[in-house]
């Protein structure tokens, strides 16, 4: 059988399959990442020539931003001396006998609370027309504002009455740190000057305010200038704040600059060799520059860290893709192989059924004469007998047996007997009605049920077959006779009872000289009939 084989087959390309399928999404997956390398390496060499313009961007945008806030600052103090200003009369300026204690406790009340809300405020002053101090906060600040006559300060505009008139920077000699004094004049009703209002402004203050909202990253750094370049103040604070110049430092640089872009340059810092990009903004309405620099280094770093976590997340992402393929593609190349085995199996069963059809047919056969055998024959008795029990139904039993067979064997061998018994079956056959059955007993008997066959119904066709097989050449023997004995069913009868009287019928015939056809004694056999007359 081929089919066990076919079975193998399946089995062995099942576990081929397996590491086929296995080794060609290892490569798919290999050839994948190297793709995936190669466009990561072209997306850095592209991203290190973008960087820079980002980083150009970034602190022009933060300068601005820097500058923006500063301004904001000054203008909240300038609008913190407008305020006081508008809410003090005449009458508080002028110099009285008579409640100048009190007056002079409200003004102070007004200065410590107008400077608790912006500590970049240093001092505040309240003078009368002549420049004499009629409240500071705090208290000692008053001798700052000594020095400043209202004939110094030039009379304001209209306009003016907005921006409060600023100083140059100066240092505090106390305490090194630079400050701008701003100046408000109070105006009488008959417009002449009637008080000053003054406030030192600390400028590392103003800057500084920003960027404890804005924390500066590493390698960032913030710093102001005055219009003569002079550094003011800055974040983180510079070690020599003299030396941050144009030509060694992040200063003004050229922040008058027609383009953006020009305002943005490269800077090596004074002390290391950090290099920076740095861009410059002037502060509007305030004679100031800001400039804000960013480590170029620093912010490559930061670029290339980002660049490294996407790569190695993308590759993980990769990775698990993968896997799942591979996973997904070898249970598809399983399924498939599964459904080849199951496929060959099923053509198995069929050809196993085709075979075991042939095998019960060849079973219920006698190989030589192709008539039944006796085993079916025996089936297809009991069933006549059911059939005759149920429905009345009649039939009849021919039990042949070729007469003197030893003889042909003896005389033309044992070849020329099989041959002797072919032909015989097939005269047999030719005799026979459809639906009458024909066995081969065993050696040279025969035995015929003949269906719906009374006991002379049985006769005929007993004589018809005897004389048929006496007329029939069976080269080279010269003459085959038959002796034939026929019983008819009795209701109530076994099937041995009956091939019983059928043989007893034909060994009758062989008694009685051969080639002629006797039937049993019908009736005085009958079970029923014993029963009966017991
Ligand atoms: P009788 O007329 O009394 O029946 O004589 P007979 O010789 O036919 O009877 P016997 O039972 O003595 O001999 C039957 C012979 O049939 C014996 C055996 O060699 C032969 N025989 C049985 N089966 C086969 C077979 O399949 N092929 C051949 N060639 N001979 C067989
Ligand atoms: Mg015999
Ligand atoms: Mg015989």
């Amino acid at each position: 059988m081929v089919a066990p084989d076919r079975q193998f087959d399946s089995l062995r390309r099942v576990a081929a399959g397996r590491f086929a399928y296995l080794s060609r999404s290892v490569v798919a997956t290999w050839v994948t990442a190297m793709a995936f390398i190669a466009i990561l390496f072209f997306g850095w060499m592209h991203g290190k020539a973008t960087i820079e313009q980002q980083l150009r961007e970034h602190v022009l945008a933060m300068a601005q931003l820097a500058a923006d806030r500063t301004a904001l600052s000054f203008d909240s103090v300038a609008k913190a001396l407008q305020t006081i200003g508008d809410g003090l009369g005449t009458d508080d300026l002028e110099p009285a006998q008579q409640g100048a204690q009190e007056r002079r406790l409200v003004l102070q009340t007004m200065l410590i609370r107008a400077r608790g809300r912006n500590p970049s405020v240093v001092s505040l002053v309240i003078t009368d027309a002549a420049g004499h101090t009629l409240a500071a906060s705090p208290y000692h600040a008053d001798g700052a504002s000594s020095t400043i006559r209202p004939k110094d300060i030039p009379p304001l505009s209209q306009d003016d009455r907005d921006t409060p008139a600023i100083s140059a920077p100066f240092r505090d000699p106390a305490s090194g740190i630079w400050l701008v004094r701003m100046t408000h004049r109070i105006s009488g009703s008959s417009g002449l000057t009637s008080g000053m209002l003054l406030a030192n402004v600390a400028i590392d203050e103003a800057l500084g305010r920003i960027f404890q909202q804005y924390p500066i990253a590493g390698g960032d750094m913030v710093s102001l200038h005055d219009p003569a370049n002079r550094l003011l103040a800055s974040f983180p604070p510079m070690v020599r704040p003299e030396a941050a110049r144009t030509e060694d430092g992040p200063g003004i640089g050229n922040a008058s600059a027609e383009s953006l872009d020009e305002s943005v340059r490269y800077v090596t810092a004074p002390a290391g060799d950090v290099v920076r990009l740095v861009a410059t903004r002037k502060l509007s309405r305030y004679p100031f520059y800001v400039s804000y620099g960013q480590s170029v280094d620093a912010w490559l770093l930061k670029w290339r860290q980002e660049q490294f976590v996407l790569a190695i997340a993308s590759l993980a992402a990769l990775i698990v893709t993968a896997a799942i393929t591979t996973g997904i593609q070898r249970r598809l190349a399983l399924t498939g192989q599964l459904q080849k085995v199951r496929g060959d199996l099923e053509e198995t069963n069929v050809a196993l059924r085709a075979t075991l059809a042939a095998a019960e047919m060849l079973a219920a056969r006698d190989q030589l004469t192709g008539l039944c055998n006796r085993r079916n024959f025996d089936q297809r008795l009991e069933a006549a007998i059911a059939r005759a029990t149920r429905h009345g139904d009649v039939f009849s039993l021919l039990m042949l047996d070729i007469d003197h067979f030893k003889n042909v064997n003896d005389y033309y061998g044992h070849a020329t007997g099989d041959d002797v018994l072919r032909r015989f079956g097939e005269v047999l056959s030719e005799r026979l009605r459809p639906y009458d059955v024909a066995a081969r007993w065993g050696g040279e008997e025969f035995v015929v049920l003949a269906d719906g066959a009374t006991l002379d119904n049985a006769r005929m066709l007993a004589e018809q077959i005897r004389e048929s097989v006496a007329s029939t050449p069976f080269s080279p023997v010269p003459r085959v006779t038959v002796s034939i004995g026929i019983a008819d069913y009795m209701q109530g009868e076994s099937g041995d009872d009956l091939l019983r009287r059928a043989d007893k019928a034909l060994y009758g015939a062989k008694r009685n000289g051969r080639n002629r056809v006797i039937a049993a004694e019908s009736g005085q056999t009958s079970p029923m009939l014993r029963r009966q007359s017991a």
